[in-house]
């Protein structure tokens, strides 16, 4: 099974991700931030677009639903959680749903934090998970609308993922979370070198994202709360898991 996936830069730091069954030609886009270059994407390779797969309702991941439903008439997909604030969807899920694009299936994963009914979209086949602002790339979003323990627990279904899952995440946030993981684990020898991979790519203007689960697990502050090298880090060697989280969130709230 091939699932093709094309990054697509939007708005100022946003990316959607156009994919493609190439069994079928079934196509979807991930988030839709704005219209335009999403279209320009399928236009450049004589696609049409079949569903759009929406991972929660912050305007700069919705904002292209709209033109692209008018112009290709594709099926609209989100959590039902989140359907009263969302687009008109045509299909509405929730953690343990499936969605199909072609032969290829997604798992629907609650990843409530950032916002509460933010889902994720695991391709396990594809070893392909869409986390908009959940996992990103050395970070994870900032806790709006759920609890740090909430997030934790979201973040730690996604920990869960095969090692070799590529994340695919919602923005280029990954330079400005280097500067901030190196202040927390600063002998991770793993993180140095992610970090100056990071600063080349981000030099030659390419996008750091996907990344590797693996990697994540190795070098994301967020997601190696757990670690023993973390909690003493931030001074809190006999607290919980999720208050450790708690904590690096909060620090990177402020720096
Ligand atoms: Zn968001
Ligand atoms: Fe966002």
């Amino acid at each position: 099974m091939t699932l093709e996936i094309i990054t697509i830069p939007c708005l100022h730091d946003n990316y959607a991700y156009v994919i493609c069954d190439a069994a079928s030609g079934t196509t979807a886009v991930v988030d839709a931030p704005e219209a335009a270059p999403i279209k320009a994407a399928l236009d450049a390779r004589g696609w049409g677009l079949d569903q759009i797969l929406i991972t929660h309702h912050h305007d700069d991941h919705i904002l292209g639903v709209a033109d692209l439903r008018s112009a290709f008439g594709p099926q609209v997909v989100g959590a039902a959680a989140d359907a009263h604030r969302l687009p008109r969807l045509d299909m509405a899920v929730a953690e343990g749903d499936t969605v199909t694009v072609g032969a290829a299936v997604a798992d629907v994963i609650d990843v409530s934090g950032h916002t509460v009914g933010h889902i994720a979209y695991h391709f396990a086949a594809a070893q392909a998970v869409f986390t908009a602002d959940s996992l990103m790339a050395l970070g994870c979003g900032r806790v709006f609308e759920g609890t740090p323990e909430m997030m934790w627990n979201s973040l730690s279904k996604l920990a869960a993922l095969p090692p070799e899952t590529m994340v695919y995440s919602g923005h280029e946030y990954t330079e400005a979370n280097a500067r901030f993981a190196v202040t927390i684990e600063p002998d991770n020898a793993d993180l140095r070198a992610r970090v100056a991979q990071i600063d080349a790519t981000r030099a030659k203007g390419a996008a750091t994202v996907p990344s590797a689960l693996s990697l994540e697990l190795a070098t994301n502050p967020f997601l190696r709360a757990g670690q023993q090298s973390v909690k003493r880090s931030v001074n809190m060697e006999d607290a919980s898991d999720a208050a450790v989280f708690a904590e690096v969130r909060g620090r990177k709230d402020r720096f």
